[in-house]
């Protein structure tokens, strides 16, 4: 076992750890060893010297994400055993090449105990994603073992850090592959087949958190006229067409997103399908629709990433569900959702609550919509529930 640095807790400060929550706070720490440097791997103590933990080290309010609760030599065997962990737990899933959905997560970071890492697969390229510096630093390794656990199913592996990896911390990322390479990448989710910017796309490339709330969209949409707003490329515009729509109206104010969605539909429907994109404003869309529309989603973006910006996020949700639920006629339905994790399940129902009674409408709740299972929340992090959605029957 290597000599990692260890960290001590202040008195009193262990009980979070002891609860298995995966990260440690600066506060909560005594003060540092001489020469730490950030990325590290650390181990973590209490006050009089049991040992509690070990993880990344970083620089920043978060100051150690936890890798194991148990002493352990974090190199090849461990990286093996935790990606081998989450490959079967996605084949439980029915997730991978052998079935008719290709592209999902297989690392989703505290939920897969891999706090500080996202690896999504596209068909045949793994995509990484590193939130902290410790990943960043073991991003090769990761890609060789993923490629050789994958077992032939992915020929490439494509970083997208630069984003997302503290721009303090100066490490210079760029975005490129790590292994193969590759221009165009598709995938198929439940039979459909996207193809993936992986360079300039959202994310990692897609809105995978919400592949079983397309298919609830599929299952609601037969001789519907839908309006998918901040439709990114498509998704649930694809779902609502494969569920025998009779009309499909997409909205985003990216172009190129809409571009994408315009060639998703032609790909998967030819050009006669029932669809048309609109590359503007969905709440100015919203304010003067073209059309009448009986199924609608709304999937913004997280109008809240802070705890600072509630109050404009609360407002922002209720206007946008406002302007949906009075436009609906009798009959109509809604799909509504929240990705904003600040904005819990029991505020965004408030939100819609009070915008469903601003409208005047009688409202019920059909189904409760979340994050799928290869999104997985630790039990220990209710932090990580962050997507959640309602199916509203309107009247
Ligand atoms: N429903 C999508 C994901 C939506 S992500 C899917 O299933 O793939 C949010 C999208 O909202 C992004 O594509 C972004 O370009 C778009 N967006 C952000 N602000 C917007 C606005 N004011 N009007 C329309 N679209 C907007």
């Amino acid at each position: 076992m290597p000599a990692y640095p260890r960290l001590h807790l202040l008195p009193g400060k262990d009980r979070s750890v002891r609860r298995r929550h995966p990260w440690i706070f600066s506060g909560a720490l005594a003060p540092l060893p001489e020469g730490l440097t950030e990325g590290e791997v650390v181990e973590v103590y209490d006050d009089a010297g049991e040992y509690l933990a070990t993880g990344h080290y970083q620089i920043g309010s978060i100051a150690v994400r936890i890798l194991s609760f148990a002493k352990v030599d974090v190199a090849a065997p461990f990286w093996r055993e935790q990606l081998e962990r989450a490959i079967r737990w996605r084949r439980q899933l029915g997730l991978g090449s052998q079935g008719e959905t290709n592209m999902y997560r297989l690392i989703h970071g505290e939920g897969d105990g891999l706090p500080g890492l996202i690896v999504d697969i596209y068909g045949k390229v793994a995509v990484i994603q590193c939130h902290s510096v410790g990943f960043f630093h073991v991003r090769a390794e990761l890609a060789s073992l993923l490629v050789e656990l994958m077992a032939g199913d992915i020929t490439a592996v494509y970083d997208k850090s630069a984003a997302t990896v503290p721009y303090k911390a100066g490490l210079d990322a760029q975005d490129g592959f790590l292994l193969g390479s590759g221009d165009t990448w598709t995938g198929q989710e439940h039979g459909l087949t996207y193809q993936i910017d992986l360079a300039e796309g959202q994310k990692t490339g897609f809105f995978l958190d919400q592949r079983e709330n397309r298919a609830r969209l599929a299952h609601y949409a037969r001789g519907h006229k839908v309006l998918n707003t901040f439709c990114y490329t498509g998704g649930f515009s694809i779902a609502a067409l494969q569920g025998g729509a009779a009309l499909v109206h997409s909205v985003d104010s990216s172009r190129p997103a809409i571009e994408r969605t315009r060639a998703h539909v032609l790909h998967n429907f030819g050009p006669e399908a029932a669809h048309e994109a609109f590359a503007t404003d969905a709440f100015d869309f919203l304010a003067k629709p073209p059309a009448e529309y009986d199924l609608v989603v709304l999937d913004p973006p997280a109008f809240a990433k802070h705890r600072k910006v509630l109050d404009r996020a609360r407002k922002g949700y209720r206007r946008l569900n406002r302007a949906a639920l009075e436009m609906l006629p009798p009959g109509g339905i809604l799909f509504t959702f929240s990705c904003s994790q600040v904005m819990t399940r029991d505020l965004f129902r408030e939100a819609v609550f009070t915008a469903a009674a601003q409208a005047g409408r009688r409202v019920r709740i059909l189904e409760q919509l979340s994050q799928p299972a290869d999104h997985p929340v630790s039990i220990y992090h209710p932090e990580g529930e962050y997507l959640k959605g309602l199916i509203l029957g309107v009247e």
